[in-house]
């Protein structure tokens, strides 16, 4: 087959900084996936993206080309309209659990394509394996009858979805090409759109546990994702959240699932229940359904009832008891004084380290190893008082941990006035 470009072309033209044409982008995502671009050339094309960014107009065209590499998925079967939402991920991120089976029990259909973690941050399928039985692969039929049936699914995004993205992602995570707002939207978006949900809320995480430190880039990420959605016919909003600090009081598989049962119980700590009524309206809104308070089906048990439901068609016993590991370790206070911060960065690095994430895709995980953590910024504690608590299968692991967790609970002198709330909603980005 002749070839429509030539890639040095291509590679040339970015690096110069110039344009790209809605024909190179199209030839260069679809050459990339057959084969005939090859991996050294899309890593050269990739840097220079990242160096000298894209447009608007490239950005889009760049995200429908990898959508059109693989196949998409078709709801238009279902009675009820379908939302989703998107974590850009952070420390303690457990919103999804709670979150999907609230906003189904409204009467949405919530097909919630999620992804395992990697790094600090932890995946939503590596918490739900926490539960005795659950299957996170089902294939696409299965997928659309839970979704029917139930009104809500989690799953493992099959491998015919943006297959140009799942190539050029593990690309970039090799060649320090991560870190482009244009790079970064178009992989996340060009998976939501080939998903096909009708709308979407995407959850850009700021601060030390998130990709994006500074609120700045945040924002221009979510800008650039809301105008990609948009783009696609898919109505998107973003809320841009605070991630200096852990989200609730566990970082881990089954200590979060727990935590997030809780909040379906009606209780859970006070800000992994904010967040997800907050996007819970959202999703509502963009669904269709504004002006309902998601808080109602937290206190009469309609999203416990749909959780249970949701869990068991996976193959999930919603009774058993979940996990624990063997082996703990605390850690204490040093001194008297006020809780300042409980940076979110270490606190996932340490989790991570205890086994309950991974370093590379193919490792496993330890359902019940991670993080406990006692306290809240604001709350005077004395010298001694349990700061955190450590889980893991394996005591070899402490070490590393505990030099990883060395300030993670800042202090201020007694009587310091700390404030006992923080934002947890700091913006939010729509059309
Ligand atoms: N998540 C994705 O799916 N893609 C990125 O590029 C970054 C985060």
């Amino acid at each position: 087959m002749t070839e429509a470009h030539d890639v040095v072309d291509v590679i040339r033209s970015k690096r110069d900084k110039g344009r790209l044409s809605g024909d190179q982008i199209d030839w260069v995502i679809d050459a990339y996936t057959r084969g005939v671009v090859v991996d050294e050339q899309m890593a050269a094309l990739a840097m220079a993206v990242f160096i000298n960014g894209m447009d608007h107009e490239e950005i889009v065209r760049w995200t429908n080309a990898m959508v059109a590499s693989g196949e998409r998925m078709d709801f238009s079967t279902l009675s009820k309209p379908t939302a989703d939402k998107h974590s850009t991920g952070g420390v303690g991120d457990k919103i999804t659990l709670p979150l999907v089976p609230l906003v189904a029990s409204y009467g949405v259909a919530v097909p919630q394509l999620s992804g395992r973690g990697l790094g600090h941050t932890g995946g939503t399928l590596d918490k739900l394996e926490a539960i005795p039985g659950w299957r996170a692969d089902l294939d696409n039929t299965e997928m659309l009858r839970i979704l029917d049936e139930v009104g809500a699914v989690i799953c493992a995004a099959g491998a015919g979805l943006a297959p140009a993205d799942r190539k050029l992602y593990a690309l970039r995570d090799i060649t320090a090409t991560i870190e482009s707002i244009p790079l970064i939207a178009s992989s996340i978006m060009s998976k939501k759109i080939a998903e096909s949900t009708g709308s979407l809320v995407l959850d850009v995480k700021v601060g030390s546990g998130a990709f994006m430190k500074e609120f700045g880039r945040a924002k221009d990420l979510a800008k650039t994702m809301v105008a990609i959605g948009t783009a696609a016919d898919v109505r998107t909003v973003a809320l841009l959240t605070d991630m200096n600090v852990p989200l609730g009081r566990t970082a881990g598989n089954a200590l979060e699932v727990r935590e997030a049962v809780e909040v379906l119980a009606g209780g859970g700590p006070a800000d992994v229940v904010e967040l997800t009524l907050a996007l819970a309206c959202e999703m509502l809104a963009g669904a269709g359904k504004p002006g309902l308070d998601p808080a109602d089906n937290l206190r009469n048990g309609r999203a416990m009832d749909l959780w249970r439901t949701m869990i068991t068609a996976q193959g999930g016993d919603p009774d058993a008891k979940l996990p624990t590991a063997a082996y703990t370790e605390t850690v204490k206070a040093a001194t008297d004084g006020v809780v300042e911060t409980i940076d979110a960065l270490t606190i996932g690095v340490a989790a991570w380290r205890l086994g309950a994430g991974r370093a590379r895709q193919e490792d496993s995980v330890q359902s019940g190893a991670g993080v406990e953590i006692h306290v809240t910024p604001g709350q005077p504690i004395h010298k001694g008082q349990r700061l955190l608590t450590l889980h893991t299968q394996t005591p070899t692991r402490f070490a590393r941990a505990l030099e990883a967790l060395a300030d993670t609970v800042t202090m201020a002198p007694c009587g310091t006035a700390v404030p006992v709330r923080r934002d947890i909603v700091l913006d939010r980005v729509e059309a």
